[in-house]
């Protein structure tokens, strides 16, 4: 059986230096991986969150942002849980069926459009339109993006242990360039607290912790390598499968995405030749009944009835992705 993700950490020396030291919360190597993860991606500040759902809501908040965001109408459901936490409006926006990012000649800015949220979906890079940059502020949703590049006022991170950069539980971080916004998220990720005793704003209690921020110091060394070996199994995939493949070519491969008219049936067929798959994701966002969101979104519900992933993650053999996709021709 070839499971369709395998998560390792295998170093323990740095969760046992925190152990020993005694320090948990806003310690050394919370400062030390903000500063290194913000010069691995070339951007000014990075604050360490709990979630990559909190590094959104921390974003929107920081800007001040409770009016109408636009997002994608085919996204992993916490983008939209991050915008309504913050308690702005999500707005949806339908997407490009070539791989899955938001459709931005669909994208109408009103007088109401505080934001609008590009998703970089499956490690793909969304296009973001400048034009549209005049008065929206653009918050990245890089939960699958682990990657240098970023343009918008804010980015937000994940360190969900699935992700590229993941850890051993919940992180996620906000990037961003502009000052204002950094000092903003660092007192609300602690409660609101700007020095000790003194409240500016009723804040989150949404901390990346010093065992994760530990555990997250060696990973981010090996980041590049890990982003390089999903490369190649997506290079075993795309010489064999014959199916629409939904990565971009330079796709970080978060995930790698086909796309097949009868999915069930195909992942059926796989399983019983020992291969696991999941599915990114099963409903757009707008038939999710906690969100209340109207209106019709076809290429985002043609996806949500067609994509299937397969397995992709660093300690995937060649041999096996060779199955794999030999699997997948066979069984469609
Ligand atoms: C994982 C993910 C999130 C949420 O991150 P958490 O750390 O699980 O809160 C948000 N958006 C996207 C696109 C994701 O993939």
């Amino acid at each position: 059986m070839i499971p369709f993700n395998k998560l390792v950490c295998d170093d323990i020396e740095p969760v046992r230096r925190v152990m020993e030291s005694g320090e948990f919360i806003l310690g050394e190597n919370v400062s030390s991986f903000e500063r290194e993860f913000a010069e691995y991606l070339g951007a000014g500040y990075c604050i360490g969150v709990a979630s990559g759902t909190d590094a959104i809501t921390l974003a929107l908040m920081a800007l001040g942002i409770r009016g109408e965001v636009i997002v994608p109408a085919f996204t992993a459901y916490p983008t939209i849980i991050g915008v309504l936490r913050a308690g702005a409006r999500p707005v949806p926006v339908d997407v490009l069926a070539s791989d899955g990012t938001l459709d931005w000649s669909q994208v109408k800015i009103g007088v109401h459009t505080e934001a609008i949220i590009p998703v970089h979906l499956y490690g793909n890079r969304c296009q973001i339109n400048v034009d549209a940059i005049i008065r929206p502020r653009i918050i990245e949703d890089c939960a699958q993006y682990a990657g240098r590049g970023y343009v918008g006022d804010v980015a937000a991170h994940s360190f969900y242990p699935t992700k590229n950069l993941g850890a051993c539980g919940d992180g996620g971080a906000v990037v961003t360039n502009n000052f204002n916004v950094a000092e903003t998220v660092k007192y609300n990720r602690n409660y609101g607290q700007i020095v000790k005793h003194f409240y500016q704003e009723v804040g989150l209690n949404s901390r990346l912790d010093e065992l994760q921020a530990a555990i997250l110091r060696v990973k981010l060394k090996r980041l590049d390598e890990q982003n390089s070996r999903r490369r190649e199994i997506a290079e075993i995939y795309r010489r064999k499968i014959d199916l629409p493949i939904m990565n971009q070519t330079d796709s970080l491969y978060h995930l790698f995405v086909i796309r097949h008219p009868d999915r069930t049936r195909l992942r059926q067929r796989l399983h019983e030749k020992g291969v696991e798959t999941s599915v990114h994701y099963p409903y757009a966002v707008h038939k999710q009944r906690a969100y209340k969101m109207k209106g019709e979104y076809p290429v985002a519900e043609m996806l949500a009835r067609e994509v299937l992933s397969l397995p992709m993650y660093p300690t995937l053999k060649n041999e096996e992705a060779e199955y794999i996709a030999d699997m997948v021709n066979q069984c469609v």
